[in-house]
């Protein structure tokens, strides 16, 4: 069926189900590793891509290809690239498109791993890097060499939440001849479209929202350009970072029900961050859906909704944040986000404990910085769980 034309929840449901001999009403899992040729003449042509069909399921599958085909309407993209894992995401566009003697500008929050495997591993082949606060627009203008091949963003940043003005990163990129690179995990399509923005290639870590069961890891790449969607599809094949048909069968049941499952924990999310600002244990939230937030403008013009994460400081610093965690009962004590279970950790102990103190505070996480991924459970339930657990605090 063609879904190009639908709106957004239709493609949901019906985007990438590809005709079925069976009639299957969803996709099927094909799981095998490799595909039978009729004949000598079949297998030529489909190497040298001058038949359709498939080869060899690191390569392609019908059931990988049915999410990927679903991201890209969803995106807005030409094409998608599923891969095995969030991280597989991010290290197939660092080697797709960065050479030796290439820099990139990336924003200093980016998930953790996203910066360690560009500052220590890509620098080894030669790409230098810069990492700054990309919500100010002077300072990426200005770190942006002749050389520079991508501006690299996580927007929403994790876990402090700040937005960057992706239209103006874009126009800035692009007046230097770089590419936007944009993590898109935080906001997942529903919310937030980076390729209709300007943006060249989105991620996610398919992990968390998409998915949003909490029982697959993930990744999958967008991008904007059929020439760059070609580099990042020999880069996810050479390096054999695919995405298993298994997993992308559990994502494309997962996908259906992204805009309901959002919008039920972003209505949840805008009530709590409400109720934890009035708290008195509570020095200060962080929630996209509140005028507090000093992007409050911006996320009301690039998205179509705060999302369903917010980080709030709980009094008494590191020891304050572990009494919390120690304390809840509903919300989960786990890493992870975007699932419909409600998760709670505090990254000064966990996640960025290793950072060092000096590192953690100027990227902006303090010692009592709790961050609250709010899934999908009754939101009478979840405020009675922090209540009885800030009284402990
Ligand atoms: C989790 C996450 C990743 C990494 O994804 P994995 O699926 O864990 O490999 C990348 N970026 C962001 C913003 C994430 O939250």
């Amino acid at each position: 069926m063609d879904t190009q034309h639908l709106g957004f929840d239709s493609k949901l449901v019906h985007a990438g189900i590809p005709d079925d001999p069976m009639g299957s009403a969803v996709t099927p899992i094909y799981q095998t590793s490799t595909f039978a040729f009729r004949d000598a003449q079949q297998g030529a042509d489909r190497f040298a891509g001058k038949a359709e069909g498939y080869i060899y399921t690191r390569i392609g599958n019908p059931t990988i290809n049915a999410l990927e085909v679903a991201m890209a309407q969803l995106e807005n993209g030409v094409g998608g690239v599923a891969t095995s894992s969030g991280m597989s995401a991010v290290s197939t566009v660092y080697l797709a498109l960065l050479s030796a003697g290439d820099h990139v500008v990336s924003q200093a929050s980016v998930y953790g791993p996203s910066r360690i495997l560009m500052e220590k591993h890509m620098s080894r082949f030669g790409v230098e890097s810069t990492f700054l606060d990309t919500t100010d627009l002077a300072a990426v203008k200005a770190a942006i060499k002749p050389n520079t091949k991508i501006i690299y963003v996580e927007s929403p940043g994790n876990p402090g939440m700040q937005v960057t003005d992706l239209v103006a990163v874009a126009e800035l990129a692009h007046a230097h001849g770089a590419l936007v690179v944009v993590d898109n995990t935080f906001a997942s399509p529903y919310l937030q479209r980076p390729l209709d923005l300007g943006c060249d290639v989105v991620l996610h870590s398919i992990t968390k929202f998409i998915n949003g069961h909490a029982d697959v890891v993930g990744g999958v790449l967008v991008a904007k350009d059929e020439a760059i969607y070609k580099q990042l599809r020999a880069m996810m094949v050479m390096s054999g970072c695919n995405m298993d048909p298994h997993q992308a069968w559990l994502v494309s049941r997962g996908l259906k029900t992204l805009s309901i499952r959002v919008d039920r924990a972003q209505q949840s999310a805008q009530e709590i961050a409400k109720w934890l600002e009035k708290h008195p244990k509570i020095e200060w939230v962080s929630y996209l859906g509140l005028p507090s937030h000093p992007q409050y403008e911006l996320v009301k013009k690039q998205m179509k909704g705060p999302g369903a994460m917010l980080s709030f400081e709980v009094k008494g610093g590191v020891e304050g944040g572990r009494r919390l965690m120690d304390a809840v009962k509903l919300a989960t004590l786990a890493v992870s986000l975007g699932g419909v279970e409600t998760l709670i950790s505090h990254p000064a102990s966990m996640t960025h404990a290793s950072m060092g103190k000096e590192a953690r505070l100027a990227s902006g996480i303090s010692d009592g910085l709790v961050r609250y991924s709010v899934g999908i459970e009754t939101l009478e339930d979840l405020i009675a769980d922090l209540d009885q657990a800030l009284a402990k605090v």
